[in-house]
């Protein structure tokens, strides 16, 4: 099979934009910023938007920030701000200064809020959110104005300071710009600046009651920053306007620009952290690390390496243009690291005991294989003797069409050493085979045997000396491209959940060099895929791998 050719590195619509500011002089340096809200994992979606981010601040010899977006104190945790810090190192970045917090600039946002209501551009507003939202209209009718609309400045500066002070409960009131209530753009409709929400907040405790909006505090945040390029996805287009008139009515101290990019979205996989959170909640996963999960954290245990997803988003680009990208892109890109790069090695999933009948009773003889086909990385070295393991697939005593391994007196080679021939089954009462009796060929070591061919190439482990261990045979987590998509009414995606996702083999054996692998350390077992140790759970002398991916794509096959 010839190798797949390596596609280019898609277009970034925003390199050319950013390589013409530089050259017109309008920024000296570019400063881009990743701005995760810290409510779950980062996902796949998010590393296009991080290679995207830091990958142009690199380029261009800029800076870009970490920063998280904290305002919604319900649903934010310590825990996925030190997970996103921690994604964000392992996919290779690393962001300038210390991260930074949108609740940092609260002071400075509730400042802003107060030069907008002394400037008539902004008024406490009570109408309950049932209200509001009927007073908003809809996109084929204009909004009314609310009845609280021309309060004067003294009323809403002391209503609002009232709400600073914990006077009201959640939802009494709250802060809307003063904008135009008849706008064709949703947005513009007098929005939510400040909400009530009595909440501990993981960064300022219990020191604010009242919240400021995302349309508030992102713009205002970037201006806060020096940010020049603040990129986000397409949902966001419709509020640029909004983005755009924050930054006109307040005293900023600059003025970024607002680039909007289409989302990754990718079949068989879910990026939503709302749905990643409800499978880990209700346990279809083991947690957001899970090998099946889309999470970063996922990927990672489940054997991808940062280079790997680092050039997935090279190849799928940046544009304006949504569309659903191939998993078998993703695949594809672990499967040329893990081939270029990962060591072999020979791990038997369903061992077979094979006793070799005429080699010598306790004879031993160290075979060494490489540990890769094309690059110098040593070798590994293979005790072989009278009982070794094979995989129970690899003998057949009613062969099909085709097949090349082992049959009744038939011949294959085991690799890196002899060609053995397959003389008896030996079954238990119900007729299993237990064990195979061969007889090999002295004469077959490194060399083809005389006068006659041998085809077919099978892994093996010796008896003693190989290590047992637990495989994970992950796949992929969903079973339909569309996992959002079910036909039954009221069904949801997790209708859709591949109950093959996970097969957990015990009782493996595989070659002794592997008994010590180290918790993410990755290999090709030779006919059998790609693996990697188990961060989490494997142990010196009881590993357990994980399978990344297969060696070539065979899905729906
Ligand atoms: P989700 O819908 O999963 O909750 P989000 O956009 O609300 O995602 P944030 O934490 O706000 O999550 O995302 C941080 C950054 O990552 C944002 O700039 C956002 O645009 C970007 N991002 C999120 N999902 C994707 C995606 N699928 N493709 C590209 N960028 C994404
Ligand atoms: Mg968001």
């Amino acid at each position: 099979m010839s190798k797949p050719e390596t596609p280019a590195a898609a277009a970034n619509f925003l390199r050319p934009i950013v390589q013409a500011d530089l050259e017109s002089g309008k920024h000296a340096k570019i400063v881009t910023r990743f701005p995760p809200e810290p409510n779950g994992y980062l996902h796949i979606g998010h590393a296009k938007s991080i290679c995207l981010n830091f990958g142009l601040a690199q380029e261009f010899g800029g800076e870009c920030n970490l920063r998280f977006d904290d305002t919604n104190p319900a649903k934010e945790d310590q825990e996925y701000i030190d997970a996103i810090k921690s994604d964000v190192q392992w996919l290779g970045f690393q962001w300038a200064g210390e991260e930074r917090y949108a609740s940092n600039y609260f002071d400075q946002l509730f400042a802003w809020a107060v030069h907008l209501i002394e400037a008539g551009k902004a008024y406490v507003c009570d109408l309950s959110p049932d209200e509001a939202r009927a007073y908003r209209g809809s996109l084929t009718e204009p909004g009314r104005n609310s009845p609280f609309r021309e309060r004067s400045v003294e009323e809403n500066l002391d209503l609002f300071a009232r709400m600073k002070a914990g006077e009201f409960p959640d939802g009494a009131r709250a802060l809307r710009a003063k904008i135009d209530m008849a706008s064709p753009n949703m947005n513009l409709r007098d929005p939510i600046l400040y909400r009530i929400r009595h909440a501990h907040h993981h960064q300022t405790g219990d020191k604010w009651c009242i919240y400021p909006s995302y349309d508030f505090t992102h713009g205002q945040s970037d201006a806060i920053e020096g940010i020049t390029h603040s990129i986000c996805t397409l949902e966001f287009e419709d509020h640029r306007p909004l983005y755009e008139w924050f930054l006109a009515n307040l005293p900023v101290p600059a003025r970024p620009r607002q680039y909007e990019f289409a989302r990754l979205n990718l079949n068989y996989t879910i990026t939503s952290k709302r749905k990643l959170k409800q499978l880990v909640d209700e346990g279809h996963v083991n947690g957001w690390d899970d090998p099946r999960m889309s999470t970063l954290s996922g990927y990672r245990r489940r054997g991808y390496t940062p280079a790997s997803i680092r050039h997935f988003c090279d190849l799928i680009g940046v544009n304006r243009a949504g569309g659903l990208v191939d998993i078998g892109m993703l695949e594809f890109a672990i499967r040329e690291d893990l081939d270029a790069n990962a060591s072999r090695a020979m791990c038997v999933l369903k061992p077979l005991k094979v006793v070799i009948t005429n080699y010598p009773q306790g004879q031993v003889e160290s075979l060494e294989l490489p540990r890769h086909p094309k690059q110098d990385m040593g070798v590994r070295v293979l005790p072989f003797s009278r009982e070794i393991f094979i995989d129970a697939s690899d003998f057949e005593e009613v062969p099909p069409a085709g097949y090349k391994r082992l049959i009744p007196g038939g011949e294959v080679r085991l690799r890196g050493s002899y060609v053995i021939r397959a003389d008896e089954a030996v079954k238990d009462e119900q007729g299993n085979i237990v064990e195979l009796r061969c007889s090999y060929d002295e004469n077959t070591l490194g060399k083809n045997p005389e006068g006659r061919k041998v085809k077919g190439v099978i892994h093996w482990v010796p008896a003693e000396g190989s290590v047992e261990c637990e495989v994970r045979l992950y796949d992929r987590l969903f079973k339909a491209a569309n996992p959002e998509k079910t036909d039954e009414e009221g069904g949801s995606f997790l209708d859709n959940i591949n109950p093959e996702s996970l097969v957990v083999l015990k009782g493996c054996r595989a070659e002794p060099s592997l008994a010590n692998a180290a918790p993410e350390e990755r290999f090709q077992f030779e006919r059998e895929g790609y693996f990697c140790a188990d961060l989490k759970d494997s142990q010196p002398g009881a590993p357990v791998f994980n399978r990344t991916v297969t060696l070539r794509d065979s899905w729906g096959q």
